[in-house]
């Protein structure tokens, strides 16, 4: 008998133990999901922060935090710098005005008609195919244009359809 109540006991200790860590694995749920809400508004000051160095307010600011200011600020220009090398790779720029992808040699944006700086091609490998998608042909300069083009991509006359 003093085995079977060990073998009782030893039922009971482990789903004791079990029981342990299901509330142990609950508080570490709430830990995490605390720490996630308190990272995030880590962030938000952060931004706040930066907004505030971006607008010259630096006087209140910390020297370590003016540092941290920069190294994002010069991280945010190389990034700028990086996606313009991957649109250079595709043989694509973005409208300033209104952010519409066009092709490098494009010299007005076809969504809203903007004169685009014409970047000179590394590699034109890509610009030398011919739109297979339908074209509309424009009146002025005889230029193939993308269906949906507003705008002539060569001359900029507004394409009526
Ligand atoms: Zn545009
Ligand atoms: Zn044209």
């Amino acid at each position: 008998m003093k085995l079977f109540k060990d073998i009782k006991k030893g039922a009971a200790e482990a789903s004791e133990k079990a029981k342990l860590m299901i509330e142990i694995n609950k508080f570490k749920i709430q830990i995490s999901q605390n720490q996630k809400e308190i990272d995030e508004e880590f962030r938000k000051i952060g931004e706040t922060v930066f907004e505030l160095f971006k607008e010259g307010n630096t006087e209140e600011l910390p020297e370590g935090i003016i540092e941290s200011c920069n190294a994002c600020l010069s991280k945010q220009e190389k990034n700028k710098e990086l996606e313009l090398e991957i649109r250079k790779l595709k043989n694509e720029k973005n409208c300033p005005k209104c952010g519409n992808t066009v092709k490098l040699d494009v010299k007005y944006c076809p969504s809203c008609g903007n004169k685009l700086e014409v970047i000179e091609e590394e590699n034109n490998l890509e610009s030398q195919e011919k739109p297979s998608e339908i074209t509309v042909k424009c009146n002025k300069c005889q230029t193939e244009n993308e269906e949906n083009a507003k705008f002539c991509c060569n001359c900029g006359e507004s394409i009526d359809k």
